[in-house]
């Protein structure tokens, strides 16, 4: 089945809806045994078996089904936030002693929970930069037990060498995990290139609406039982709520994110042109330093692109962002409306550097026509040049 089809058909078990089209919302935390002996047989039941609320629902259930299906995975896991499915994931695979190896482009708050929490914890944390592919086998010691990547990297996009870093790590015994929330599954398969361990923050493009926060793990077999077990030890159980609307952003993501994609690229061609802008980091444009391995691992791209621009004083940025019609300025990304936002990636780089001269933006491309938002940014330039 082709993935637009796949997302219409999944997490729907149509005997347990009473023949409406979509998985029923359902509440609870007891569940009660009609005889002696079910009750006796409750803590003998596997996963997807309903015994205490904590442990899921139909809904969370459905859900879980279908992250499996769409990740191609053998096991797929509901948690309430994204970055709750990065700490559970790393957690799940590591222990006391450990060596992970983690990109320096990765997601701020990921790099936080690894510097603070996994040290903490006895876990020994090394940044690899992102463009390292195979030589990331020079960083590898006899205690290296995961690599973290995350492609493209959280605000500068570089494209990380998935398969041969799977391949160095598979040879040391080690376990790849990644942050694939920028293409999601209908762009990239982790698990078609040696990803063990796939992430996504569902609040993003599975979400697509702005009104969720969740996240998703997806595992290949041998490790479906250590994620479930952590999952269940840390009691991260998702509200049935948040499981329909993640099932319900998965009916529309494959055309959604088409859209995106076509507006990102409209808007990343017209930025290049403008005499404001130094570059424009998107994998899909062929003068994007990665673009080589964005072209033969990746099917298409998502709405999410980095724009540096000349240098600018304060007043001058503040003047562009500030007045936008259809741009808002704030966190998270993957919803319908664009989003754009002034950051400094210098602040979350260890192992290397970052030495664009000029601000950067990121740019979260809409669903709204890219002629609206091309006027919108015209007018930001020329609000800036009367600074
Ligand atoms: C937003 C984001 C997360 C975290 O998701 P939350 O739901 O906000 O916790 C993790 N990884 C990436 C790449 C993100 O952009």
């Amino acid at each position: 089945m082709n993935d637009e089809t796949l997302v219409t058909q999944i997490g729907r078990q149509r005997s347990d809806q009473r023949h409406f089209v979509n998985t029923a919302i359902h509440r609870g935390s007891t569940v009660v045994y009609p005889t002696y002996a079910q009750f006796c047989e409750a803590g003998n039941l596997g996963r997807h078996q309903l015994s205490y609320g904590a442990e899921g629902t139909p809904t969370s259930f459905a859900v879980e089904q279908a992250i499996a299906e769409l990740e191609g995975a053998a096991a797929g896991f509901i948690v309430p936030t994204g970055l709750a499915a990065v700490t559970t994931g790393l957690m799940a695979v590591l222990k006391a002693g450990d060596h992970l190896l983690i990109a320096d482009s990765i997601y701020g708050p990921t790099r936080r929970f690894a510097c603070s929490t996994l040290t903490r914890f006895g876990v020994e944390v090394e940044f690899f930069p992102p463009c390292l592919g195979a030589d990331i086998k020079s960083l590898f010691r006899p205690n290296t037990r995961a690599v973290m990547t995350e492609s493209p990297g959280s605000l500068t996009f570089e494209i990380q060498d998935i398969p041969a870093i799977a391949d160095v790590a598979h040879k040391h015994g080690a376990v790849v995990l990644m942050d694939n929330t920028w293409a999601t599954p209908i762009f990239f398969k982790p698990f078609d290139h040696g990803v063990d361990i796939s992430i996504q923050a569902a609040t993003k493009y599975l979400s697509g609406h702005s009104d969720l926060l969740a996240g998703t793990v997806a595992t290949t077999a041998a490790l479906q039982d250590q994620v479930y077990h952590q999952l269940h030890d840390l009691g991260m159980t998702s509200a049935p709520e948040d499981c329909y609307l993640v099932l319900r952003g998965m009916r529309t993501l494959s055309i959604r994110l088409e859209r995106h994609q076509q507006t990102a690229l409209t808007l990343a061609e017209w930025l290049a042109g403008r005499p404001e802008v130094e570059k424009v980091l998107h994998p899909a444009r062929p003068d994007f330093p990665t673009h080589d391995l964005w072209k033969r691992d990746f099917t298409g791209a998502s709405g999410l692109f980095g724009c540096i621009l000349k240098p600018v004083s304060k007043a001058q940025l503040a003047a562009f962002v500030d007045g936008m019609q259809l741009f808002s300025m704030g966190f998270s990304w993957g919803g319908y409306e664009s989003l754009l936002i002034p950051c400094n990636p210098r602040s979350t780089r260890s192992s290397t550097t970052w030495e664009e001269p000029g601000q950067l933006l990121r740019i979260s491309a809409g669903l709204e026509h890219p002629d609206d938002l091309i006027a919108d940014l015209k007018a930001g330039f020329e609000r800036m040049a009367r600074v």
